[in-house]
């Protein structure tokens, strides 16, 4: 794995969250690597909302896990039954994702699965307020970018160019060991001896993602109301690609320490009106632009 700016914000990956936000201010994701961001009123409403999607159809391992292997076993496991609802429901929601850029690991969870003509499409569920449309083409560009990012790593793993062998060996997949009371735990509820090992259900994982309905290009941006829930609005978007290897080979040059972390430009301060980091006295830049 390259390490670039990594080592010095004591990161293991980049997320795809991290890129898409690099769209709205690549100095904010420095800052938010670097110390905890405040969790505002509207990032609390939406966690709930998107918990409370989740909740609909997401289906959990029951056992409790003691330690991190337990945790990695569960997140394979749930991301099988993810699949597995998206081929027999049409839905899956939350699945977590890995791949890799320019050298670096990506991590990621996709907000929903959705079979639509025959193709699995990917949504980013986002909430925002009904009246915030003043605003929203630098959200979409945001979004779209996470959504494409999606795209791109599912189909690096459908094509092979992810591979298993490359998953098993970056998570360090054969030290990991399960702990005694989760294994007794699996076994109450049924599971095989032969799928209680880490790599067994990582590689059945892996499986899954070949059995899902052909990838389609079309991604979908769904945006639900922060006060009443309701869907805004259902942005369709196509994948393209070239026009996300610009915004990348730009964002990865922050990653590889080619250059610093940008700041909104003049034109675009409006965004640090709301910023925590301008709110902390942190972020000479926002501070500069309303002195
Ligand atoms: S105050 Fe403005 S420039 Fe600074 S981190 Fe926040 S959004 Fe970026």
């Amino acid at each position: 794995m390259r390490k670039g700016i990594l080592e010095e914000l004591n990161k293991s990956s980049v997320t795809v969250t991290d890129i898409a936000n690099q769209s709205w201010c690549e100095y904010k994701v420095f800052l938010s690597c670097t110390q905890k961001e405040g969790q505002t009123k509207a990032m609390r409403i939406g966690e709930a909302i998107h918990m409370n999607l989740q909740k609909e159809v997401y289906k959990e391992l029951t056992v409790e896990p003691v330690n991190y292997p337990d945790v990695f076993y569960k997140n394979a496991y749930e991301n099988i039954l993810t699949m597995k609802s998206v081929v027999e429901n049409g839905k899956g929601r939350e699945l977590k994702i890995e791949g890799d850029i320019d050298g670096f690991t990506i991590r990621g969870k996709i907000d929903e699965l959705l079979v639509e003509n025959g193709e699995t499409v990917i949504v980013e569920n986002k909430t925002t307020n009904r009246e915030n449309g003043t605003h929203m083409d630098s959200l979409r560009e945001m979004h779209s970018v996470q959504a494409m990012v999606y795209r791109m790593l599912f189909k690096d793993i459908l094509e092979k160019r992810y591979t298993f062998k490359r998953y098993y060996d970056t998570n360090g997949v054969s030290r990991m060991k399960l702990s005694p009371q989760f294994i007794q735990g699996l076994k109450e509820i049924g599971i095989k001896d032969d799928m209680i090992n880490i790599g067994a259900i990582c590689l059945s994982m892996f499986e899954g993602y070949q059995q899902l309905p052909k990838i389609s290009d079309t991604l979908m941006i769904r945006y639900l109301d922060r006060g009443s829930r309701e869907v805004i609005e259902e942005v369709r978007i196509k994948y393209d690609a070239q026009w996300l290897k610009k915004i990348l080979d730009k964002d990865f040059l922050f990653w590889n320490k080619k250059k610093s972390p940008e700041p909104v430009t003049k034109e675009d301060s409006w965004k640090c009106k709301s910023c925590y980091f301008l709110k902390i006295n942190k972020c000479q830049f926002g501070a500069s632009y309303f002195k």
